[in-house]
């Protein structure tokens, strides 16, 4: 055990001193209006600090604003007009709701498993897992 884990093994075992700062934040959306499109600069860096793959977040943004995503290596482009505002809040939920762990609070999940429109949680921080229904 290093030092690190002697330490976290020490807040365990006192629970209300695990509260922790979390110095982790969700990324601000880079985009751009380009007709009637709508660019995502910076997808490659939103999908590097949530872990999961570029798809899935096209796939989650296909849904939530109901128009045609396409990716391409630099970019995600959204078939309508978004405002960066919408695009904030809707990434910030993504997060909330399937990269920052229910219980510790930090982001450091990957899924377990999709089933039946529930996306199965694991968070190798705290051990928590859970359930979470697809939007
Ligand atoms: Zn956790």
């Amino acid at each position: 055990m290093n030092y690190d884990q002697l330490l976290d093994r020490a807040f365990e075992l006192l629970p209300g001193l695990s509260e922790e700062k979390v110095d982790f934040k969700i990324p601000e959306v880079d985009s751009l209006l380009q007709g009637n499109k709508t660019i995502i600069k910076n997808i490659s860096q939103i999908a590097n600090v949530a872990r999961r793959d570029r798809g899935d977040i096209a796939k989650y943004l296909t849904k939530e604003l109901a128009a045609p995503v396409t990716l391409d290596e630099q970019k995600l482009s959204i078939m309508t007009k978004v405002s960066a505002n919408t695009l904030n809040e809707k990434i910030k939920r993504y997060f909330e709701m399937y990269i920052v762990c229910k219980e510790c609070h930090k982001p450091d999940t990957h899924v377990a498993g999709v089933d039946r429109g529930y996306t199965t949680i694991v968070c190798e921080a705290c051990g928590a897992r859970y359930t979470v229904k697809n939007s």
